[in-house]
């Protein structure tokens, strides 16, 4: 067999939309992904829903031990012909053992891609506001180790590096003081301003500024802890309290859409701009199941619960090689969303919320029609989800149609994750969701802050999507 490609890729800093398009690429491709501790868990949702997902910050403390076992798991799963993604925080190239990893392979004959990233050292200064270099205060700029892991890693050269206008530090928020002394120990100023900049580029961005004097203190008053930047320089005269990222009205606010396949895109795209972080759960693909019957001209009515039953009712047309004016079946639908689907083929259709028909379709989860949809759940859509709700905090779930409610317990249910329902808080787009989310999350009035996503889920503007992608 032969052996498969290799990918390591750059995941960026935290905000999911720093990687690169490369890099999503070969997430599509992968049949494994090795990742770390900082990468944003929404990344992995580009991966297959049928890839395997190994999470190696878990791996033993001990970091000899715990870089061979990677470098080992790459290999097996190279060797078995598969293709894989090594994804890592920020880019490969820094501080990210990418020259112990290419080395394992090359030795293996394993071939394999490196694709850059967004480093930590200059997104989160520029998310707080500072550019790393800069034409009045500073051309040059370093990368360094805050803290050095082993005896025979040396000492930092400190002469040459306080020779350099702007230095980011990685790793060394619980070295401050060393690193402010040896600054000045070589001839950078008491009252030189320094950054530091926590969870850079996420939604729990914080950032505190002092003099290289002041810097060690002021941290630890403020409890600054993993992952943070201190930025030292000049540089950091233009930062300003609140930077363009955390001014931004959506910044630190946390959504979850419940999945509809009309809405969520427009949804989460409005919030995504404002700076929020937002979550669409679930992450589902669905196919038509094989066709309930061959003889769709002889059936005499057919009855539709929601658009994707229409979609897949015409896949099914298409496989049996019926032709529509062949058809002579009465056609109910259930939903506006569904006739307004019928439309768009050519045929029209009664809205009747109670007649049966001899046969019933429906794409949603759950349901026991006769011609239905089989669903596939992403496995890292309930970590995802999981996470938002850390230790205990409650989260708001907006629910933009019936359709998602069907989804979200189904998927809830499969992932084994109902746990978090009784920390959901329910924001219905419609009166007719109410009663079917009231047995299951408490329901909340819709605040202000939610009128973006009243709005574009009125719009409708993904519905046309929809229909468009049907169409091509
Ligand atoms: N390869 C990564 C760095 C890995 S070392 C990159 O290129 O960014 C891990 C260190 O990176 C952390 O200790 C912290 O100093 C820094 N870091 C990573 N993500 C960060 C973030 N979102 N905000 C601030 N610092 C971050």
């Amino acid at each position: 067999m032969n052996n498969g490609q290799v990918y390591f890729i750059g995941a960026g800093p935290g905000d999911e939309g720093l990687i690169t398009e490369k890099g999503i690429r070969a997430l599509v491709r992968a049949d494994a992904v090795l990742y770390d501790r900082l990468v944003n868990p929404k990344l992995l949702l580009h991966a297959r829903p049928t890839a395997e997902f190994i999470y190696v910050g878990k791996f033993p403390k001990h970091h000899t031990l715990r870089q061979e076992l990677i470098q080992e798991e790459i290999i097996r799963y190279a060797k078995n012909g598969q293709t894989v993604v090594r994804l890592k925080g920020g880019d490969p190239g820094v501080f990210g053992r990418v020259g112990e990893e290419t080395q394992a392979l090359d030795k293996a004959g394993i071939a394999y891609d490196l694709v850059p990233g967004i480093t930590a050292g200059i997104a989160a200064p520029l998310y707080a506001g500072v550019p790393v270099t800069h034409r009045d205060y500073g051309a040059s700029f370093a990368i360094a180790a805050g803290h050095r892991k082993k005896e025979t890693e040396g000492e930092l050269d400190w002469q040459s590096l306080a020779g350099i206008e702007t230095i980011a530090f990685y790793m060394g928020v619980n070295n401050l003081q060393q690193i402010t002394d040896q600054l000045l120990a070589h001839g950078r100023s008491h009252d030189e301003p320094a950054l530091i900049i926590e969870w850079g580029t996420t939604g729990r961005q914080r950032t505190v500024q002092a003099s290289l004097a002041t810097l060690a203190l002021t941290a630890k008053e403020a409890s600054i802890s993993n992952p943070a930047i201190t930025l030292v320089g000049r540089v950091n005269h233009v930062y300003e309290t609140k930077s363009w990222w955390e001014r931004k009205s959506g910044f630190g606010q946390s959504y979850i859409v419940a999945y509809d396949e009309h809405y969520n895109e427009g949804i989460q795209q409005e919030l995504q701009e404002t700076g929020a972080n937002v979550l669409v759960y679930p992450h589902v693909t669905s196919i038509a199941k094989p066709s309930p019957t061959n003889y769709w001209h002889d059936v005499t009515s057919i009855c539709f619960e929601d658009a994707q039953a229409v979609r897949h009712w015409i896949v099914w047309l298409r496989e049996c090689n019926v032709d529509i004016r062949q058809l002579r079946a009465e056609l109910i639908v259930r939903t506006e969303l569904a006739a307004k689907q019928l439309e768009q083929f050519g045929l029209s259709s009664m809205q009747d919320d109670t007649r049966e028909a001899e046969v019933s379709l429906s794409g949603l989860p759950g349901t026991e029609q006769i011609g239905t949809t089989t669903h596939t759940y992403h496995p890292m859509s309930h970590d995802c989800l999981a996470k938002q709700f850390g230790s205990g905090e409650r989260q708001t779930v907006h629910f933009p149609t019936v359709a998602s409610v069907s989804f979200f317990m189904d998927s809830l249910r499969q992932g084994g994750i109902e746990w978090v329902a009784d920390y959901i808080d329910a924001i219905c787009k419609d009166r007719e969701v109410e009663p079917v989310v009231k047995p299951y999350f408490a329901i909340k009035e819709e605040e202000h802050e939610s009128d973006l996503v009243r709005r574009s889920w009125q719009s409708g503007e993904s519905r046309d999507r929809t229909v468009r992608a049907v169409y091509s």
